[in-house]
């Protein structure tokens, strides 16, 4: 059985759009045959407690159908990270070609060392519930009883407003 799974995919280093485009072709060669993924339009955003200077992000998310458990996905996750070319490094939030989030897993709740579901920042970034508005406004997460949209509607973030840099992508 399928689960679906949401995914946030951000970068600020390097051909963003290219480096977005790889992580959602890899992240729907992971899916069945037959089955469909959902995408947000690609939106650009300030860095948020990040280093000074550091470029601007690129971000969307996409939806996927996916057979195995949360920790199989965010070993692919990791995968891809390091196959785009995210090397670890020291400080926090340093400009990264690719980071990817597993935002929702099905009704899965969990909050590990390794894994934390729903993603806790989900509902107070606007560069996550912009674009997940995109795909699943009427989405109610595990634990939660307003959608997603309602969210994105009430957020109460310095955030500037995000830039739309292309639907189709
Ligand atoms: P951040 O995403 O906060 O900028 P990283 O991408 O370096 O930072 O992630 C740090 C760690 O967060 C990962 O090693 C992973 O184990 C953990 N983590 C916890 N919950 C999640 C989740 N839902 N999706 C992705 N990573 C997660
Ligand atoms: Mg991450």
């Amino acid at each position: 059985m399928a689960s679906r799974t949401g995914i946030a995919l951000g970068s600020n280093l390097g051909n963003r759009l290219a480096n977005l485009r790889e992580a959602r072709d890899r992240l729907v060669g992971l899916m069945p045959p037959e089955t469909t993924f959902l995408q947000s339009s690609v939106y650009q955003s300030e860095p948020v407690g990040c280093p000074s200077n550091s470029p601007d992000f690129y971000n969307a998310v996409i939806e996927i159908d996916y057979v195995g458990q949360p920790h199989d996905l965010l070993q692919a996750t990791q995968g891809i990270e390091w196959h785009i070319g995210r090397t670890a490094t020291a400080e926090r939030n340093a400009p990264r070609l690719i980071d990817l989030d597993i935002l929702y897993f099905d009704q899965h709740v969990m909050d590990g060392d390794i894994l934390t579901l729903p993603h806790p920042g989900l509902i107070y970034r606007r560069f996550v519930l912009r674009p997940l508005t995109d795909i699943r406004p009427h989405l109610i997460l595990p634990g939660d009883e307003t959608t997603v949209g309602e969210h994105f509607r009430q957020l109460d973030s310095d955030e500037p407003e995000l830039r739309l840099v292309q639907t189709v992508w």
